[in-house]
């Protein structure tokens, strides 16, 4: 926490993949915001922006390079390879606590609108330690976006875990808050879900999020279903539980059937259910498959938790 009447530091954490054309234009947006905020005495003069590049393999780095020596608002560290958004966001994170007061994390593509930034920090000047950034609607997204985003924060209401509805990875957080952060060790990284457990006192605002400045969005429907399945597997056993109730269903519509075919052999009426029998096996088989995949799941999360490999490894950084 900062000494009364000193603003905070402020760092601006921005994991950037392959952003090499909307970098120059956001970066820009940042600045001035950043710039605006310490002109009006709300965060400190040395606050920063930090660019996480996330093993990008176009010019991004030598972009992030030129921006920090250009200007002294600008730092960037690299990571060794592309390890995901929300490793390049925790690695961004992770570096800047011992420096920052606060931090702010922000998608490079200039969805985000900066100017929440500042209620963002008015926030935390009343006492909040984690600010949400809630979008007020989805008007710039196209209806598959809408609709897949819906179903996404539905299921993880449905599965128990707690997040916050329409909130992305646009959040402030404060050093205390990161500190909590860093000791959760798991390397199935969900920040939306770890952030809510973190704790302290928390609020949202809500800003406009726009269409992309410019460049394509890295999150097809196969990264999205990706993070939903770790969204859920990485905070609820739900799944588990489901799986078990209906093996237990199963199990009864089975002793159902036993009775039943016990039944038609005491009347004589045996043979001809051929095809019932085909439909059971099959439904069942399917079932059986599904259940296994289900926890399949659980044990192969296990098993990548135990390892305890790093979850990103800084190879570069500014100045
Ligand atoms: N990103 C990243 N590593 C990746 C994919 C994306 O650091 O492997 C960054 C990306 O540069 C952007 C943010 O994560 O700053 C969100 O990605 P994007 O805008 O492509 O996703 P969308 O907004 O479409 O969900
Ligand atoms: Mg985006």
């Amino acid at each position: 926490m900062t000494h009364c009447n000193q603003p905070p530091t402020l760092y601006v954490v921005v994991p950037c993949y392959n952003e090499q054309e909307v970098l120059p234009l956001s970066s820009d947006a940042f600045r001035v915001q950043v710039q605006a905020m310490i002109s009006a005495g709300k965060v400190g003069s040395a606050s920063r922006v930090l660019f996480v590049d996330d093993g990008s393999t176009d010019g991004t780095w030598e972009l992030v390079e030129r921006l920090a020596q250009e200007d002294p608002l600008f730092e960037g560290i690299a990571l060794s390879r592309n390890r995901g958004h929300q490793n390049a966001l925790l690695a961004g994170l992770m570096d800047c606590r011992d420096r920052c007061d606060i931090a702010i994390s922000i998608d490079a593509d200039g969805q985000d609108d900066p100017a929440a930034m500042e209620d963002m920090v008015d926030a935390y000047a009343r006492g909040c330690e984690v600010v949400y950034g809630v979008r007020s609607d989805r008007k710039t997204d196209t209806a598959f976006k809408r609709s897949s985003a819906r179903g996404f924060y539905r299921l993880m209401e449905r599965m128990d875990v707690e997040t916050v509805y329409d909130h992305a990875d646009y959040r402030l957080m404060s050093s205390r808050a990161l500190d909590a952060l860093a000791q959760f060790e798991e390397v199935n990284l969900f920040l939306r879900g770890m952030v809510p457990l973190v704790g302290f006192t928390s609020t949202s605002v809500s800003y406009e999020r726009r269409a992309r400045l410019a460049g394509t969005s890295h999150y097809p429907l196969s990264k999205m279903m990706g993070l939903a399945i770790d969204g859920i597997t990485s905070f609820s056993v739900k799944p588990m539980r489901l799986v078990g109730c209906f093996g237990l269903v199963a199990s009864l519509l089975g002793i159902i059937g036993i009775i039943w075919a016990l039944v038609c052999v005491a009347i004589g009426q045996t043979v001809s259910g051929w095809a019932s029998v085909i439909v059971v096996v099959s439904f069942f088989g399917g079932a059986q498959m599904l259940s296994l995949g289900v926890v399949g799941e659980y044990v192969g999360k296990t098993y990548l938790e135990s390892k305890r490999r790093p979850r990103y490894v800084v190879s570069n950084r500014t100045k």
